[in-house]
């Protein structure tokens, strides 16, 4: 077989060891600069690009390849006469295979105190343009853009041509990274402020607004879902283009039947929930909010704790651990019905267990590590929520709440226990929909009141369900979202036997709540912070 191959990456990875086989398959080499040496000192016989183009590269490398010899030899037709005759008439050779990869703009991009004169440099614009010369003739090129596909190219050119199924897919690969590409320059871009007082380009540090004028994101298709939140809306599931360590869509199915798009929108409700807290938690959710949270010593502990808050909404739940699961904990947990369950890993005795039930999901995700506060990493820097033709696009509620944040309002201080209930009671909030009551004690849910459009209402069903739970709300700690803009709120938590409460803080009426706490004897702590979900 004889063939050419062009060879111009700036991600080196692998490069020699392919250029190699390209070579003992019969490849004729041709080479940019940077890479064309690198294959030269491994003893290659390579063709430099200005050979070929009898320019030399110029511009500092803004020109190398942008030349009919080039792209001619990437675009004509094989099968159409007057492409070959031109071809011919020029002088140009077909070029077969090209192996490019871009300028690291995004990794450019990514470092601390990048200039924009860095960026701009870190754009690539002969290498794209080959990309999309060899994907748009796709009939009669290979393109190859990332070193993960050398060993798939090779496999089929062992056997002969590269087949059209496989040169269509690596056409594909090449407008999707293309897009990309472009995305991560528009993203960068359109979020610089220019600053003219700035004397030199160079010197330039561009000030980055948070949010780019032009949002232009890349997702990667995961899968097909059968059908969406109900059965006659279609469906599918992508992820970051560079996902986080520890997030939802790095997790490893075990077992069980396909994730349904409720599922995966509950897991990820419920191992955002589970993750943050330090010890070993357990979380249950129902329709995107918390059934039951707790902490204990061990996952059967955390579990037990969790199911005791509403053992009836529990049923058919998502179930998140931050622990590995192990026998006890399954043995517990395989008694109820489950849709979902997760953990950063599951001991050989906890999958036994679920053997024989061959449609739980067990999704195994290994917790994100490092940072002060791990649980943070792993979640995304913004979040986004369609509306009618257009996107509202926020910064992720990542707030932590330390003790030494909270602002005892009250007469009465709260005690060592009644802190540690109003900081898990707040951890929680932070994961129900507003307006979101918490009531706990002993590092458990003891009542919980979701998604109501009155917080009163919030509260009173979540007496409710401790109720209906046989659970006493006698000596609880309450969370509230936000604040309450009347003393009603407080009464009804005080009247159903919390003793501390904790929230924002903030409402014109602050002095009135604050006197009722007093009046009724209870603790108040602010947290100065607000926590809607919706
Ligand atoms: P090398 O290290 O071989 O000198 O350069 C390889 C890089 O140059 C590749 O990332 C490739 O995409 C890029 N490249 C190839 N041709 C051109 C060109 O004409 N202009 C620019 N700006 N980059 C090019």
């Amino acid at each position: 077989m004889s063939f050419t191959a062009l060879l111009s990456v700036s991600d080196k990875t692998g490069i020699v060891e392919f250029a190699q086989s390209l070579q003992q398959l019969g490849a004729r080499l041709l080479s940019t600069g940077g890479t064309a040496k690198l294959l030269a000192e491994a003893g290659l016989a390579v063709t430099e690009v200005a050979e070929v183009t009898e320019f030399p590269e110029m511009l500092d490398g803004r020109v190398k390849t942008l030349h009919p010899k080039i792209h001619g030899g990437l675009l004509a037709r094989r099968d159409v006469p007057s492409h070959v005759e031109a071809l011919k008439a020029h002088g140009i050779d077909t070029i077969d295979l090209l192996v490019v990869n871009l300028y690291p703009f995004e990794a450019t991009v990514a470092k601390p105190g990048v200039t924009l004169a860095d960026a701009i440099e870190n754009i690539d614009i002969g290498g794209p343009a080959m990309v999309r010369s060899a994907a748009k003739n796709w009939k009669d090129v290979g393109v190859v853009t990332d070193a993960s596909q050398y060993a798939e190219v090779l496999a089929e050119l062992n056997a002969g041509p590269l087949s059209d199924a496989l040169r269509f897919k690596l056409a594909v690969a090449a407008f999707n990274r293309i897009a990309q590409y472009d995305a991560a320059i528009s993203n960068f871009l359109s979020a610089v402020q220019l600053d003219d007082s700035r004397a030199s380009d160079e010197a330039y540090a561009p000030t980055r607004s948070e949010f780019p004028g032009q949002l232009n994101s890349s997702f990667v298709k995961l899968q097909d879902l059968r059908y969406g939140e109900n059965p006659h809306q279609h469906a599918a599931f992508y992820r970051d283009l560079y996902p986080a360590p520890g997030s939802l869509v790095t997790a490893q199915q075990l077992q069980g039947k396909e994730l349904s798009y409720n599922n995966i929108a509950d897991s990820d409700a419920a191992w955002e929930c589970v993750k943050s807290f330090d010890v070993p938690a357990c979380v249950i959710i129902k329709h995107a909010n918390p059934c039951g949270v707790a902490v204990g010593a061990d996952p059967f502990e955390a579990y037990s704790k969790a199911f005791q808050t509403d053992p009836t909404s529990a049923f058919g739940g998502i179930i998140a651990f931050n622990r590995t699961l192990d026998g006890k904990a399954a043995e517990a947990v395989v008694k109820q019905f489950v849709e979902v369950l997760i953990a950063p890993d599951f001991t050989p005795e906890a999958q036994e267990v679920f053997k024989a039930k061959a449609n739980v999901r067990l999704l195994r995700i290994a917790l994100p590590e490092g940072g002060a506060t791990p649980w943070l990493q792993g979640r995304n820097a913004q979040e986004a929520k369609r509306i009618g033709s257009g996107i509202l696009v926020q910064s992720s509620d990542n707030h932590v709440l330390a003790a030494s944040d909270l602002k005892v309002v009250t007469t009465k201080q709260p005690t060592p226990e009644q802190l540690q209930d109003l900081l898990f009671a707040w951890k929680v909030a932070k994961f129900v929909k507003s307006n979101a009551i918490v009531f706990c004690k002993g590092g458990m849910t003891m009542g919980v009141g979701a998604g109501q459009m009155s917080r009163l209402d919030s509260a009173r069903i979540a007496s409710i369900k401790a109720e209906h739970a046989k659970l006493s709300l006698q000596g609880t700690a309450v969370a509230s979202d936000a604040f309450f803009p009347f003393r009603d709120g407080l009464d009804v938590v005080v009247d159903a036997g919390a003793t501390s409460v904790i929230q924002p803080g903030g409402s014109m009426r602050d002095q009135e709540v604050i006197d009722a706490a007093n009046e009724r004897g209870v603790v108040m702590v602010f947290s100065g912070v607000r926590h809607f979900l919706h």
